[in-house]
Formats: C-alpha cells, structure tokens, sequence
C-alpha cells in the first residue's frame, strides 16, 4: 500500500533501461572481466524522457552512469535509413548471453497494463505456490485510460488499477488522496496507452491514424509475440534465474535494492 503522505517521495525500482545498464555494469562486467569504465552502454527506447533519466544523479550502480546513451526508436530508424541498411534482408540472430534471454512478461512491458500484467504472473505464483491456468489477464488489457481489476489471490482480494497518460494518472492519485480508493497495487503510464505510444516512437501521418488505433495496433502486435514466446513469465527466466543465484541474492536483497533501485522526489515545473 502507498499512503497519501508517501506519495511525495516514493521508493521504486529503477526503468527497465537503467536496470538493464546497472546490471551490465555490475554483474556482467564482473563475469566478463571488464573494467564497468569500459563499457558503452547504448539504449534504444520508445521515451524521449529516458534522455533525461541517464544523467540522475543515483544512476550510477558501478560508479560510472548506468547508461551512457539513449536514442529513441525513431532515431534509430533514421540512423539506418541515412546508412542505406536494408534491414529487411539482414538475417535474424540471438542476443548476446549472460543476458540474451527474455520473456513474454517482459515484452508486454510497452502496453499499458504489461507491466502490472507481467507482476501478476509472478505475484500470484508466488502467494499461491501454483502454476497459473491462464497467464492472460484480460481486464487490464485495452486501451482505456483507466483500467480498474479486483483478483482473488491466495484468499485475498488484490486490487488493482491501471492508468495512462497524465490526466488519468492524476484522477487515480486524486482518488487515493482522498481516500476514495484503497488499491493495493497501481500502475501509470505517463503516455496515452503506454511506452508503445511513447514519445520517442516512429511518428504516424493522421491519415492514417484519424483512421487506425496505432496504439492497439502497436499493443496487439506484443500480446503476440508474448503469445509466441516458449517463457512467458519472469521468475522462469533462466537468465534472470541466474543473476540472483550467482549475484543478486534473493529478490528485494541489499544488493539488489542498491543496484536496482531509486527514488523519486516532487518536481516543481518552475
Ligand atoms: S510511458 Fe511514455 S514517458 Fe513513460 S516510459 Fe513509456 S514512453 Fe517514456
């Protein structure tokens, strides 16, 4: 639960893009051999706000930034456009290991409500020592801007809300100030349908998009590579699996609070 007075400082762990390089950093630098000093690490985003976000001050696991670079998807697109890469006809290759493997869970991440999705996967799990039936928590998919679920979870019932773009994160927080909801677990998304409407993605002409949901249409297209995936929850992956094993210690540990997480303060806009 965030009580109203945390609401002003909140605790959290840090965007995938910066646990993703604090984890290069650390773990992988460490298992490689690598000085952290010598490692780039260059994200590819969705979010011109992540540009921001690698110069905080407590993004720096290693002592060296957690992220050296942050491009978003559409510079990327151009940079290969200007170098006449035709990538259509490049072929398909894995990602690199000790970190190559991901999940469904992880995928969902760009659509609002993947990543509340993604948590209850392992969260139900984990408080049932079950296997889940059906991975696809369907009420808190679409695009709506606020989405509202209650779940009956090992004899409790979770309750969850889900927002998108800012006016809807500001009615949530509103009706938690007030004492009109009591959830025990919220996501917000800054950006209307989420990270697959970000900023920072490939801008769409409004002929086609007075006529085309593109945010559906980007979130359909994850729910379906997740549907593909053989691992589609983040406690199975073995990757994952691992860096606790030989790294992290248990989820939640000293270490993995340390390496893995920030805060955020209130921000004036002047
Ligand atoms: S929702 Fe928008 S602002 Fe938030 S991380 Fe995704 S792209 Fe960035």
């Amino acid at each position: 639960h965030y009580y109203p007075d945390q609401l002003e400082h909140l605790s959290s762990c840090k965007s995938p893009q910066q646990m993703f390089g604090a984890i290069s950093k650390t773990y992988y630098a460490q298992k490689m051999g690598l000085d952290p000093e010598d490692i780039v690490c260059v994200s590819v985003m969705p979010c011109t706000a992540k540009k921001f976000e690698i110069d905080r001050d407590d993004q720096n696991a290693a002592g060296v930034p957690d992220v050296d670079i942050s491009i978003t998807t559409r510079e990327l697109a151009r940079l290969i456009r200007k170098l006449g890469i035709d990538f259509r006809s490049l072929p398909d290759e894995g990602f690199d290991d000790p970190l190559g493997e991901s999940t469904g869970a992880g995928v969902i991440f760009g659509a609002t409500g993947g990543v509340m999705e993604a948590a209850l996967r392992t969260a139900v799990e984990t408080l049932t020592g079950e296997e889940l039936a059906n991975v696809e928590f369907q009420e808190i998919r679409g695009t709506q801007g606020i989405k509202e679920a209650v779940y009956n979870v090992a004899g409790m019932n979770v309750k969850v809300a889900v927002a998108s773009g800012l006016s809807n994160a500001r009615n949530i927080m509103d009706k938690i100030r007030n004492g009109e909801a009591d959830y025990h677990f919220v996501e917000i998304m800054c950006c209307p349908g989420g990270c697959v409407n970000g900023g920072g993605q490939p801008q769409v002409h409004a002929d086609v998009r007075n006529y085309e949901d593109i945010k559906a249409a980007r979130a359909k297209a994850l729910y379906d590579n997740d549907k593909a995936k053989s691992i589609r929850k983040s406690h199975e992956n073995p990757s994952i699996r691992k860096l606790y094993e030989e790294f992290l210690g248990e989820p939640g540990s000293e270490k993995a609070h340390h390496i893995l997480h920030t805060s955020y303060v209130k921000r004036s806009i002047n």
